[in-house]
Formats: C-alpha cells, sequence, structure tokens
C-alpha cells in the first residue's frame, strides 16, 4: 500500500520540487504574428527557440493553457534517449536507409539538446550515463537480443549486449539475466529543462500568454476565449491533449503513463544497488517501466497505469489512481528488494499522444500555413527537439527564407495516418489491449519460455504497432 503521505498529483514531483510558477500574462485581445504557436512543452518551445535564432525579426506568439511545461514536457521520466516511436515502420514505408537517416538525427538529437541547454545556462540535472535496458524473464532476454541486433544493424556501434553479472556490476536489477546498454542516451530533470527553455525563448523576445486555452485552430487564426491570433502559420504543439481542439479528438489517442518517486535514498542502500553510472533504466516487459536515479539520490519510475480514459479525457492536474500508485512501487520492490521499507514521497501521471499507426510525425500543409509535430507515444524528449528543428526548416522553406534540407526530407515528415476508431471501440480496443500486455507478461514470468508470448504478438498485430 502507498502510505498517505504520497503526494499525488500535483502536476509532478519535478515542479513540486521546482517550486510554484506563476504563469505569465494571457492574451488580452486579437493579436498578429508571423508564427503562432500552440502550445508551451518541448515542442512548441524548442520551435519558437529554433526559429528565433534563425529569423531574429520573426514575431513568434505561444499560447499555452496553463504553464510552460503542465503537460508531459514537466512529468515525464527524464529519458533524453534516441528512440524514436515508428522507425520501423518508416523502413518498411521508405527503405532502411531512410529510416537509418531518423536514426542518425535522433542519436545527433541527444548531443544536441545536451548542446543547447549547455549554450542557454540551463541546469537540468544533466547526466550522459547512456541507458541500460534489462531482461528478467527467458522470453524478455530474447526480445532483448533481437533489439540488441535490430538497433546494431541501425549504426548504434557502441551498443553493449551485457551478461547478467555485467549487467549487475552497473545496476542490481534481482533476477535480471541480461541487458543492453547504448551511449545514446541521459538524465535530465523535466521540470528544470522545460522551465529553462522557457526563459530563453523569453530572453529571445517570443511572446508567452500562459493561462491562455486555444478551442480552435483554423487556417491563420488561433481563437482563444481572450482573443484571436492571426498568423501565417499556426503550429500545433499540444501532443497528448490534442484530441480537446475542435474537429481533431480522435487524431491522437491521448494514453496514460504514470510516475512515482522515492524519498532521498541513504548510501548504504545505494551499495547494494549500484548505478553509480545514473543509466537511465528501462525493461523488456510487454507493459514496461522506465526508470531514473536523480541527483538527489531518489528513484523516479514509471509505467503504465489505468492507459487510457473514455471519450479521450485528459487531464486531472497529474493526479493517478491509488491503484497505480501500488502497481508502481511493487515493481520497483521487485526491482529492488532492499527497497521494500523506503518511502514514496509522490506519485503523478500524464498524458502522451498516440497516432493510430504508433508513428511520430511532424507536419507542415503548404497550402493552409498549418504545422503540427507529436505522437511520439512516450518517446519525446528527445523527438521533440528533432520535431521542432524540422518544423523551423518546413517554415523557412514555405516562407522563401530556406531550402530543403536534410531534416525536412526524413521520412516521419509529412506522413499522414487515419484517426482512432469512434468510442466505445477506442475506450475498449486500449483496455483489451493492456489487458492483454499484463496477460503476456504474467505468463512470460510463469512459463520461463524463451518465445515472446502469442497474447503479445496478437496485440501487437491488432493494435497496429506490429
Ligand atoms: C509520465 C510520462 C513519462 C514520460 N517519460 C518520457 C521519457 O522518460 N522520455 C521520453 O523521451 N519521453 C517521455 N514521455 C513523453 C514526453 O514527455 C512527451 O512526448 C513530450 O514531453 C511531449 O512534448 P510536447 O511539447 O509535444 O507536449 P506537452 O509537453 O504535453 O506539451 C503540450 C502543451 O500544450 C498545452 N496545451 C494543450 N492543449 C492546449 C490548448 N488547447 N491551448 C493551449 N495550450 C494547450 C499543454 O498545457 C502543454 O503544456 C513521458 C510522458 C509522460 C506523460
Amino acid at each position: 500500500m502507498n502510505a498517505p503521505r504520497t503526494l499525488n498529483g500535483h502536476v509532478s514531483h519535478w515542479f513540486a520540487e521546482h517550486g510554484p510558477v506563476t504563469p505569465r500574462e494571457p492574451l488580452i485581445g486579437d493579436a498578429t504574428a508571423d508564427v503562432c504557436i500552440v502550445g508551451g512543452g518541448y515542442t512548441g518551445l524548442w520551435t519558437a527557440y529554433y526559429l528565433k535564432k534563425a529569423v531574429p525579426f520573426l514575431r513568434i506568439t505561444v499560447l499555452e493553457r496553463k504553464f510552460c511545461g503542465y503537460g508531459a514536457s514537466g512529468r515525464n521520466g527524464g529519458w533524453l534517449y534516441n528512440g524514436i516511436a515508428g522507425r520501423d515502420r518508416y523502413a518498411k514505408l521508405h527503405g532502411k536507409d531512410a529510416a537509418a537517416r531518423l536514426q542518425q538525427a535522433m542519436n545527433d538529437t541527444v548531443t544536441e539538446v545536451v548542446r543547447a541547454a549547455d549554450d542557454e545556462g540551463i541546469h537540468a540535472d544533466i547526466h550522459r550515463g547512456g541507458v541500460l535496458e534489462v531482461a528478467y524473464t527467458p522470453a524478455q532476454l530474447t526480445r532483448l537480443k533481437a533489439f540488441h541486433e535490430d538497433e546494431v544493424g541501425y549504426g548504434d556501434r557502441e551498443r553493449l549486449l551485457l551478461g547478467a553479472r555485467e549487467t549487475a556490476e552497473r545496476i542490481r536489477v534481482a533476477g535480471a539475466v541480461g541487458s543492453t546498454w547504448t551511449p545514446h542516451g541521459a538524465r535530465l530533470h523535466p521540470a528544470k529543462l522545460v522551465t529553462g527553455l522557457a526563459a530563453a525563448v523569453d530572453a529571445l523576445g517570443v511572446s508567452i500568454h500562459e493561462s491562455t486555452p486555444v478551442t480552435e485552430i483554423r487556417p491563420k487564426h488561433a481563437i482563444t476565449p481572450y482573443g484571436t491570433v492571426r498568423a501565417p502559420y499556426v503550429l500545433r504543439c499540444t501532443e497528448g491533449f490534442t484530441a480537446d481542439l475542435k474537429g481533431l479528438r480522435r487524431t491522437w489517442l491521448p494514453m496514460n503513463s504514470s510516475m512515482i518517486v522515492t524519498e532521498p535514498i541513504p548510501a548504504e542502500l545505494w551499495e547494494t544497488i549500484g548505478w553509480d553510472g545514473r543509466e537511465t533504466l528501462g525493461d523488456m516487459a510487454h507493459a514496461y517501466m522506465y526508470a531514473q536515479r536523480t541527483a538527489d539520490d531518489r528513484i523516479a519510475l514509471g509505467g503504465r497505469g489505468v492507459p487510457y480514459r473514455f471519450g479521450s479525457r485528459t487531464d486531472n492536474d497529474g493526479r493517478t489512481q491509488p491503484a497505480t500508485v501500488d502497481a508502481l512501487r511493487e515493481i520497483l520492490v521487485r526491482f529492488f528488494p532492499a527497497l521494500a521499507r523506503t518511502g514514496i514521497d509522490h506519485a503523478w501521471s500524464g498524458v502522451l499522444g498516440v497516432p493510430r499507426d504508433w508513428c511520430a510525425t511532424v507536419a507542415l500543409d503548404r497550402s493552409t500555413g498549418l504545422g503540427w509535430a507529436g505522437g511520439y507515444v512516450g518517446s519525446g524528449v528527445a523527438t521533440a527537439n528533432l520535431a521542432a528543428r524540422t518544423l523551423r526548416d518546413l517554415v523557412q522553406q514555405d516562407s522563401g527564407q530556406g531550402t530543403a534540407t536534410e531534416l525536412t526530407a526524413l521520412p516521419w515528415v509529412n506522413h499522414k495516418v487515419r484517426t482512432w476508431e469512434p468510442e466505445p471501440l477506442r475506450w475498449l480496443g486500449v483496455q483489451s489491449l493492456y489487458a492483454a500486455y499484463r496477460t503476456a507478461d504474467h505468463r512470460e514470468a510463469g512459463l520461463r519460455s524463451a518465445v515472446t508470448d502469442p497474447i503479445a504478438r496478437w496485440a501487437d498485430r491488432v493494435s497496429g504497432r506490429g
């Protein structure tokens, strides 16, 4: 059971630790801009940042419903890593070379975020310890080896495949039988990154209006209760909240992910765990977990809670179900039995955007000036930065201030996908999918077979992921 002392919701531990936010002034009346960006998360803010750096005289307005970082950008697991949703599908659609270019761009993006944060003096507890993903059942080990081979095939030559002993030399996860490690990842403090980025964007002369909900986006218009911003380019950077916008309910499914953070863990317990390299840590379960060792020696750990709310409802300031908190705590103790008595200080959840084909996209419709980026399916900390630099190039190309670039030629640009099914099919589909993944994990742990459970393979196929 999670103790009554566990704070629940209040956006996230990252913001609770960071201190209260005073929102910037809302929009007051109609306004004009050259580019209007809807949403003040990593996607919107990085886009404003790179556009303003490229063309300093551009008048850019960011409209944010609550405050910058209120969404997933202020709530995530702080894995800055090179994974991108949809790479393998893009390989099928556009060929392996195109997908390899996308992967290389993602590898470079990890370095770019670290560089830009450094340049702007953003102190976001960034530690470049790479990513360690562990297996603790025979079926997970089979998937891990296949995953490792795939990544090496995409050029990740520094990636290591580690046995049980080498894994334990890094992090002593109970029962781990192997792992794969890549240097293309870093741990960071999400709220420090997003608030620092908002301050940098502000300082560049971008107008950021907070407490300003956009109710509808039309070509050249972003409509709010306080006035309309008219701009030749309106860029939608609302990711998991996109379903709230008029006409976009079935575009990207708002999927929940939940997190817990422990109290600071004393040195003697760290001696039993290891984790001196501060790698971000994940596993190969179907209902996977992700974790980091924070700068102040806590463990922040996340996974799937109640995956989806009926009707694409999105948020209640990050409050999460007690059963989810218990489930995450069980994973923590299953990984690190020495933490059985460690307190959980905070639990929260957030939404991420899932397209019908689980492929991240960035796009600019040249006939309307409407652009968008997202559908990152939970791998958005680095991807949002690549999307932002791509939106910059697309806007510059369209406005005649630039030409096609390596980024505008990547296979995820202007990718089209059908919308999700109407309710109740959407709700039933997602519930069954995650029930199937949980069952598959359970059976794999029980049967000790080295083969992925057929229920998970079925779920991959029907969901469009396989
Ligand atoms: C719990 C959790 C853990 C995660 N962990 C990781 C991780 O470790 N690594 C990783 O790579 N990815 C992770 N992700 C995903 C990643 O955080 C997101 O993909 C990324 O932050 C998306 O950034 P964004 O700017 O596109 O969207 P968001 O950060 O969600 O920002 C959208 C912004 O738009 C605003 N907005 C929404 N609607 C409107 C409107 N109508 N009008 C005005 N403003 C609006 C919102 O308030 C919000 O601030 C995680 C996500 C969650 C929820």
